[in-house]
């Protein structure tokens, strides 16, 4: 199979030379000798077996190619990752296209955004622009297809003469991310090599595969945390907005080859229809190509619904892209992998069965399973994207203007017409992060200087913010700001009713995510508003004369980073402990004379230091700092750790981070105060066999095996580690539990509290990312600085009952579910489930306490909202 198509491109490059020879191909082209080939630079095939590209030869081997490209290919160091390494952005097509490629982007944008733009102008840019196409490879770096397939594919761009690639460099310009992750891309290279050929050869990495968090690199989309998301996000949703994405991953490795577009069902309302028809049009002609290149085992309408996540290739189609994914079927990173024909299988959504079927007309046999077959599929895929568009090239442009401008009619005269964001919330500082992650995904926003009031009557204050829906990404911002609710139909459900988990959560309502008061308006608002054109950064104040000190308003997130600041200079920080003469509990008092370290922290975080206008009469306490300790495991790392990590660096807090052999050494009270398990299962935590959610946990795409992972980097607290908790927390230490890691704590330190939601059968309760109506006790410590009414992001999460003993008193329920009307956004099945069950408590044990948490506090450094929650557990608390 291989070699017939290697036959099959050998021919195709011959009839080039030929044509060059002839004179038919034009003065610019090059060629085929002068440019190096990938087998010359890096000595082998790409995707040859235990043969794989390490990121800094494969930044040379650009350079190279752009010395020897003739114009057609420019290298753009987009900047440093967050681990120091270049990202690359590769530019390819003509030498003339890049001539102008200012005046493509500027069309291009035009296209994207047609508002007010006569249609003799549109007609002038489809004639004259060119398709923008983004391909980006191996985002998840053990999926290591596309890093490996990038330079060939590049290579045959610029060196290959035929009427196709002319045709392609002419009307295409293809912004290649050759790698979406290259400190992963080291991380798998340095990894695989060190122990290929051992008996651990082609086994998962031990730990994360970046700097932070893994495998949600994709889910980091929707606010763009990391540096890599921050610079495709800017190439895609504001400086290029290219009419086509693909994005290249790995799947499993027993079923399809090669999944290409388009989606399954459900697919996610609101994005324009022609989005959807147009990966159709693409995945049709990937498949078709596929085939005719004689590459067996291509399925699409398969396994990845069009609702998942909103990674970048699902965000995507919301700024009207046609978003879309390969995935290919994994072997051991660059090791073959044999299959038997008996142990292929279906069983994947809109492929039940391993079987000749529309979807799916050419299984694969079975038989060895290698890197290149990868190579091979997804440079095809590749290539079929970069070759519809060229050959429909006025179309595909007149479709982004289609796409832009009837969304921008359906936001108009739809309901609601836009949204309104008051100045007056309970954490203004938090709505303009809000607002910087809407101008991120290049979202118009506008700010009213005077206020405002809407048809309903409704008022809003100087600053507040609008957006209107008349705008070609209404769709997405349907999705961010407004209640959304999971399709509940024959797509997303068994026959008998089971429902059918999403590809990821039930929705993505990063307001709700925020705690962030976002009102739908029926009608459109005519004001005096201000378009927003940069990222809103306030400086918060000092009081000119404060006597008495000053307060820090509790409710602002931004508080613990002002207190990190102060207390890194030593100020000591007092919190108010009861309400009273109209301090709230969780508010900070600042000492009077600690001016000179303010100013700094207003300027940095935004909060204001106002003046005490009396002595305090509330009561307070001294709020100290508290010494965190984390767990940080191998098994393939832990993503909610990472981000978790990722957040207290971002916030100031100081944090160490703990192995297996630290905790089992016991006497954690001596260095830390409070000891953070991220969300986690028990069997990941204690190393349990057996006792896990599976190493999938930590992101591998790929099934592992145990054995594959050297005797160093099999963790687990063991029974002395869970020994040594205990008795940290007897002692008098505070254990603080998030999401999964409650049932470790509950079941191993014997907490009298037990999951009230677990074991019930999918029919009965279902509840998959879904933001939650909750209550919370802002006069418990852990619960200052919040609403008493807020939501919560609940993802299979666990729900507690406390069980009633005789100390009750030293238990203490922080967060409660809503009796009624649970559901925010998302999909709850089985309200009467959860309704009015405990969220959040603190637990007395011995001389300490344990913390759980069951909802997803710091979801993906998204759910500023209920950041407090945890931010609370670091800080010192009243004496009981
Ligand atoms: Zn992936």
């Amino acid at each position: 199979m291989h070699s017939r198509t290697r036959r099959f491109a050998a021919a195709t490059v011959t009839l080039g030379l030929l044509l060059a020879a002839l004179g038919t191909t034009g003065p610019v082209m090059q060629a085929q000798g002068q440019v190096t080939s990938p087998e010359q630079f890096f000595g082998f095939q790409m995707g040859a077996d235990r043969k794989l590209v390490r990121w800094d030869k494969a930044v040379e081997y650009y350079r190279l190619l752009e010395k020897q490209s003739g114009g057609k290919l420019k290298v753009v160091d987009v900047g440093p990752t967050e681990m120091g390494n270049p990202f690359l952005l590769v530019v390819i097509t003509s030498p003339a296209n890049q001539a102008k490629l200012e005046a493509i982007r500027q069309m291009n944008l035009t296209l994207s955004d047609p508002r007010g733009v006569p249609e003799a102008e549109i007609r002038r840019i489809v004639a004259e622009g060119k398709v923008v196409i983004c391909q980006t490879m191996s985002m998840h770096a053990s999926e290591v297809g596309g890093v490996n397939m990038a330079p060939e594919l590049t290579y045959d761009l610029v060196s290959r003469t035929d009427e196709e690639t002319r045709r392609i460099l002419d009307n295409v310009v293809y912004l290649e991310i050759p790698s979406f992750n290259p400190d992963g891309a080291i991380m798998i290279h340095d990894y695989y090599m060190k122990y290929l050929g051992t008996e651990y050869e082609g086994g998962p990495l031990p730990w994360l595969y970046n700097k932070y968090i893994g495998h949600d690199n994709n889910r980091d989309a929707l606010t763009m945390n990391m540096k890599d998301s921050q610079y495709v996000g800017r190439l895609m949703f504001v400086d290029w907005k290219p009419q086509a994405y693909v994005d290249h991953h790995h799947m499993g490795s027993y079923g399809a080859r090669i999944f290409v577009p388009p989606y399954a069902e459900p697919i996610r309302p609101l994005a324009d229809p022609q989005v959807w028809r147009e990966m159709q049009w693409y995945g049709g002609h990937i498949a078709y190509k596929e085939e005719e290149a004689g590459l067996s085992g291509v399925s699409n309408t398969s396994q990845y619904s069009g609702w998942g996540h909103f990674g970048f290739h699902w965000i995507t189609p919301f700024h009207n892209i046609a978003g879309m994914l390969t995935e290919s079927a994994s072997v051991r990173i660059a090791t073959p992998l044999f299959i038997d024909p008996s142990q292929l299988q279906g069983g994947a959504r809109g492929l039940e069965t391993y079987k000749e079927q529309m979807n799916f007309p050419n299984p694969w046999p079975g038989g060895w399973w290698t890197l290149r077959g990868i190579v091979e599929r997804q440079k095809v895929s590749a290539w079929a994207t970069l070759d519809l568009a060229a050959r429909n090239r006025e179309t595909v442009l007149w479709n982004a203007y289609l796409k832009a401008s009837r969304q921008t009619e359906r936001g108009a005269k739809g309901k609601p017409a836009a949204y309104a964001m008051t100045a007056r919330q309970h954490d203004p500082l938090t709505l303009n992060k809000l607002v910087n992650a809407l101008l991120a995904q290049g979202i118009e926003v506008w700010q009213s200087p005077k206020g405002f009031a809407a048809p309903d009557g409704m008022t809003y204050p100087p600053g507040s913010f609008y957006v209107t829906l008349a705008q070609p990404k209404m769709g997405l911002i349907r999705h961010l700001l407004g209640e959304t609710h999971y399709m509940d139909n024959e797509h997303t459900r068994r026959q008998d009713g089971t429902p059918i988990r999403p590809y990821d959560m039930g929705q993505d309502v990063l307001a709700e995510f925020m705690g962030i008061r976002a009102d739908p308006l029926d009608e459109a608002v005519k004001a005096d508003f201000v378009k927003v054109t940069a990222p809103i950064t306030p400086a918060g104040t000092v009081a000119q004369a404060a006597p008495f000190g000053y307060i820090i308003d509790g409710r602002l997130n931004d508080a613990f980073r002002a207190a990190n600041m102060l207390w890194d200079k030593g100020v000591a920080l007092r919190r108010v402990s009861t309400a009273a003469g109209g301090l709230r509990p969780g508010d900070w008092i600042v000492p009077a004379g600690a001016g000179a370290a303010l100013a700094d922290a207003a300027k940095t975080t935004g909060v204001d230091f106002a003046a005490l206008k009396a002595a305090v009469t509330a009561p307070t306490h001294e709020a100290k700092r508290l010494r965190v300790g984390m767990y940080r495991r191998y098994r393939g790392g832990n993503m909610d750790e990472g981000w978790t990590r990722w957040l207290f660096e971002r916030w100031g807090f100081p944090f160490a981070e703990v192995y297996d052999a630290e905790i089992q050494k016991g006497n954690l009270n001596a260095k830390y105060d409070v000891f953070i398990f991220a969300d986690d299962s028990t069997g990941m935590i204690t190393g349990e066999p057996g006792g896990g959610r599976g190493e999938g946990r930590g992101g591998q795409s790929f099934a592992s095996v145990p054995n594959t992972t050297p005797p160093e980097y099999r963790s687990g607290i063991g029974n002395d580690g869970v020994a040594a908790i205990r008795d940290f927390v007897q002692k008098g230490g505070t254990l603080v539990t998030l999401g999964g890691a409650t049932d470790f704590a509950i079941t191993r330190l014997g907490l009298p509290a037990r999951n009230a939601v677990a074991g019930l059968d999918a029919k009965e309760f279902f509840c998959p990312g879904s933001t939650l109506r909750v209550r919370v006790d802002t006069a418990h410590p852990l619960g200052y600085g919040m609403p008493a009414e807020a939501l919560v992001l609940f993802h299979y999460s666990p729900a507690f009952d406390v069980v009633a003993t005789d100390v009750n008193d030293r238990n203490g329920i922080v967060v409660r579910y809503a009796d009624r009307n649970v559901e925010r956004s998302g999909w709850l099945n089985g309200e009467r489930y959860i309704a009015g069950k405990t969220a959040m408590a603190s637990m007395g044990l011995g001389q300490g306490r344990v913390v759980l948490i069951g909802f997803r506090t710091q979801n993906r450094a998204q759910t500023h909202g209920t950041y407090k929650f945890l931010f609370n557990a670091l800080v010192s608390q009243p004496a009981r």
